[in-house]
């Protein structure tokens, strides 16, 4: 029987699986507005997709012919993080590093050039500020490219964060907030009673709340079969950098790797996008195609350390936008952020703790239910 359970509007208990940028953000949120929230992780918190990320804010540059509603989404999502950031680092003392220095997306070849022409004439479509620049005008922004560079296209609103210590600034404002985090937890199964959704079954015993959440990434479908929701590996590496003199300043996307300069002297270059289930393992193939693309990009990346790789599961679903709706009573699902979780980290969390609490959907959801596969389907 469920006990207690409070009426929408009033914060109540809430239960959130698992513990990456998305949960933990919901989670403080959430304990902000009132609720008493616990969220179960089966390893530590931050460790999943959330670890695993660039930390790219690329709404600009990532837009993608045919997803108008995404679009729209991540275009809000880049506007909250200024002021996102603020505050998570005044709420938990750890600056989660947001740069907003733009990106570049560079072309070498005449076809790559074309193909920058196109996402131009994209970008004007959707109302993207981008920048055409000559090969001389981009290395004057960016001096070690390469001078086979023939032309970029500059995405001032671009930038990024470091999604690790996203997650860390996160954890700790979500405990100051009062939020209650389990660690080491297995999730076994959803808890239900007389149609609603009561908790979570756990490795620990079973942890009932009025709502639930579940925010666990690419491995939702395993908890909920009905989820579209598969893991989408991607490989990538760090090179070190001298911190004094860095490689680059902005991010570079070329066609097949992108590099994010760090202000920790990494810089990042990823990614591979595979269908591989939960395979953790780095490749010579997947090593090698991302050096190649970084390093005809930036040939002086050849003397450079690699003092990384590592392997992660992005969250993919059917048509690579998040899930982010009431599926059944008592059951608010937010994952499936695929390639954008981290920037969508503070809309996902403002708009779903707000569905969480009052049962009200923002506009901007409704193109994110999960309905939407069925009726694609129909
Ligand atoms: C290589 C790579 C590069 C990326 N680059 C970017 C980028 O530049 N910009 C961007 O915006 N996004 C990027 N992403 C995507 C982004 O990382 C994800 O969309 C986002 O992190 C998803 O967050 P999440 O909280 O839903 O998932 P996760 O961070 O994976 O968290 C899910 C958590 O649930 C836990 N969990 C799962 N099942 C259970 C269970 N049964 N019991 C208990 N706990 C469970 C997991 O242990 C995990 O901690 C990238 C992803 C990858 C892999």
């Amino acid at each position: 029987m469920v006990q207690n359970r409070s009426p929408k509007g009033q914060a109540g208990s809430v239960v959130i699986a698992g513990a990456g940028a998305i949960g933990l953000a919901v989670g403080w949120r959430l304990a902000q507005r009132g609720a008493r929230v616990t969220v179960i992780e089966r390893g530590e918190a931050g460790r999943g997709a959330s670890w695993a990320a660039a930390g790219m804010l690329a709404a600009g540059i990532e837009t993608e012919p045919g997803e108008d509603a995404l679009f729209h989404l991540n275009r809000r999502a880049q506007a909250d993080w200024p002021d996102f950031a603020r505050e998570l680092r005044q709420a938990s003392g750890i600056d989660p590093r947001l740069r907003l220095d733009g990106t570049l997306s560079i072309a070498l070849t005449r076809d790559e050039v074309e193909r920058l022409r196109a996402a131009k004439a994209l970008h004007a479509r959707f109302g993207v500020a981008s920048e055409w620049l000559t090969g001389d005008a981009a290395r004057e922004l960016e001096p070690s490219l390469s001078p086979r560079v023939a032309a970029a296209l500059r995405v001032a609103e671009d930038g990024q964060v470091d999604n690790r210590l996203l997650t860390q600034a996160l954890r700790a404002a979500f405990l100051a907030a009062g939020g209650m985090l389990e660690e080491n937890t297995e999730i076994h199964a959803l808890a239900r009673e007389g149609g609603l959704v009561v908790g979570l079954e756990t490795a620990h015993g079973p942890r009932r709340a009025d709502r639930t959440v579940l925010a666990t990434g690419a491995w939702s479908a395993a908890l909920l079969p009905s989820l579209p929701i598969r893991p989408v590996k991607g490989q990538m590496l760090a090179l070190g950098m001298d911190v004094s003199r860095p490689l680059l300043r902005h991010v570079v996307w070329t066609q097949k790797a992108y590099l994010v300069p760090r202000d920790d002297g990494r810089l990042l270059i990823g990614a591979t996008v595979e269908e591989a289930g939960f395979d953790d393992r780095m490749t010579a193939g997947g090593l090698l195609g991302l050096l190649e693309s970084a390093w005809r990009a930036l040939p002086t990346i050849e003397d450079a350390p690699i003092v990384e790789t590592w392997v992660g599961h992005r969250p993919g679903s059917r048509d690579d936008a998040p899930i982010l709706d009431e599926v059944e009573p008592g059951l608010v699902v937010a994952a499936g952020h695929h390639r954008n979780g981290i920037l969508l980290t503070p809309t996902t969390a403002e708009l779903v703790a707000e569905l969480v609490l009052n049962g009200r959907a923002d506009p901007l959801l409704a193109g994110f239910t999960l309905a939407r596969f069925s009726s694609k389907a129909a």
